[in-house]
């Protein structure tokens, strides 16, 4: 007899363990692959290792303590950023040891995004200067350097054609060809009314998620090479983080309400039409307010105009009473539809294509590790969380652990 599947939208996230030995907020921390270990920077100024032991819990290994700020790290070498420097940690195998090894004065402000590739043997960094630099990690050097428009808060790298994606706090998305020691600009993504505040770049499909303060992310496909952009919203409050589960095709994403949503990306979602312009309603001819000849012509009071979200119509308020979400268009909220779209969306329409989780804290930061499908979040109630993923590994088991 066939195993049933579980529902994939009902299951609630599944906590593993806790890190609650922080004085202050943990801005970055990361599941050490393969390894039950999570390394972690915070607020506090600690960069802690924790292994998890056989009761379960994640116990201190190693830790080193910063004299100022430190806000990131990555995998086992690690990168920190603290003001305008970037430290490098080498880290023992066993996990009991962690060296420095060097510093990378990369800015003249504050550090905002480390990424470090190691297929290229890159540092990339931006920080307050309106700086990227790429430094190498093998020799130390500085290789290159490019002003950005604006602070740059998100940062990804695609290693196959060597572009930069980088997303700014005027809201738009730069490209940047990135060679060995020089860049330059290939385009720029506008669709964000907000910072963009954090970046996902899924290489296999060759999507870019982007997160921003206008509490939207905006999935640019970029392999599809039909300029398609999906907007996706739904979250209350600023984006904060963006993890893509290529092996489920799941996105996760968190905001500062606490909020965890995970989408799945396996479906095919519409891009939302434009706004048509009209001096009448596009329904009853009723004229709007600023039409005056025909609100004179017609002896009719001039009317608000609104724009139905599946159609694009203007139309006035009394023939877009309704509401109704539209999974495939990315509202997963109720919006405004006009009555005759609202008569064509069947309840198999209003399906949602995503999957609603308060993690009762503001979140700052998340980390999905996919070779166990486990997910970190790290809060404003200063604690690191870990749960189990969307999906176990292929190379774990066939098992699927969902929500
Ligand atoms: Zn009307
Ligand atoms: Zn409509």
């Amino acid at each position: 007899m066939a195993a049933e599947q579980p529902k994939p939208q009902t299951r609630k996230p599944v906590l593993l363990s806790k890190i609650e030995a922080f004085q202050d907020i943990v801005t970055t921390a990361v599941i050490i692959p393969k390894e039950d270990g999570v390394i972690s920077v915070s607020e506090d100024r600690t960069i802690r290792v924790w292994l998890k032991r056989d009761s379960g819990q994640y116990w201190p290994s190693v830790y080193q303590t910063m004299s100022s700020k430190s806000v990131a790290s990555r995998s086992l070498v690690i990168y920190i950023y603290i003001y305008i420097y970037i430290p490098e940690f080498i880290l023992a195998e066993d996990y009991n040891k962690m060296t420095p090894a060097r510093t990378y004065q990369a800015h003249q402000g504050r550090v905002l995004v480390v990424l470090f590739v190691l297929e290229m043997e890159w540092v990339l960094s931006t920080g307050q200067d309106k700086n990227f630099t790429w430094h190498c990690s093998e020799s130390g050097q500085q290789l290159g350097t490019y002003r950005t428009a604006a602070c740059v808060s998100g940062l990804q790298f695609d290693v196959e054609t060597r572009h930069a994606f980088v997303g700014d706090q005027s809201g738009q998305v730069t490209i940047l060809k990135v060679e060995q020691d020089s860049c330059s600009m290939v385009t720029t993504f506008k669709g964000h009314t907000g910072n963009v505040t954090a970046l996902c770049w899924d290489p296999g499909q060759r999507v870019l998620f982007s997160g921003s303060s206008d509490n939207s992310i905006i999935m640019w496909d970029i392999g599809g090479r039909k300029g398609t952009a999906i907007e996706l919203q739904g979250h209350n409050d600023k984006v904060q983080g963006l993890c893509f589960a290529s092996h489920t095709r799941q996105l996760i994403s968190c905001s500062s309400d606490g909020s965890i949503v995970i989408w799945n990306m396996d479906v095919t979602r519409q891009e939302t039409p434009e706004w048509l312009d009209s001096d009448s309603c596009q329904k009853c001819e009723q004229p709007f307010f600023w039409n005056f000849k025909q609100m004179w012509d017609s002896k009719k009071i001039g009317l608000r105009q609104h724009h139905c979200r599946k159609c694009g119509q203007a139309v006035c308020g009394k023939c877009s009473s309704k509401r109704s979400t539209i999974p495939l268009m990315g509202f997963e909220f109720e919006v405004r539809v006009c009555d005759s779209c609202h008569e064509s969306i069947t309840e198999e329409d209003r399906a949602p294509t995503a999957s609603f989780h308060d993690s009762k804290h503001s979140i700052v930061h998340i980390h999905y590790e996919a070779t166990t499908g486990n997910l970190l979040t790290s809060g404003t109630d200063k604690v690191i969380k870990v749960r189990i993923g969307c999906c176990a590994s292929p190379l774990v088991g066939a098992t699927h652990w969902w929500w």
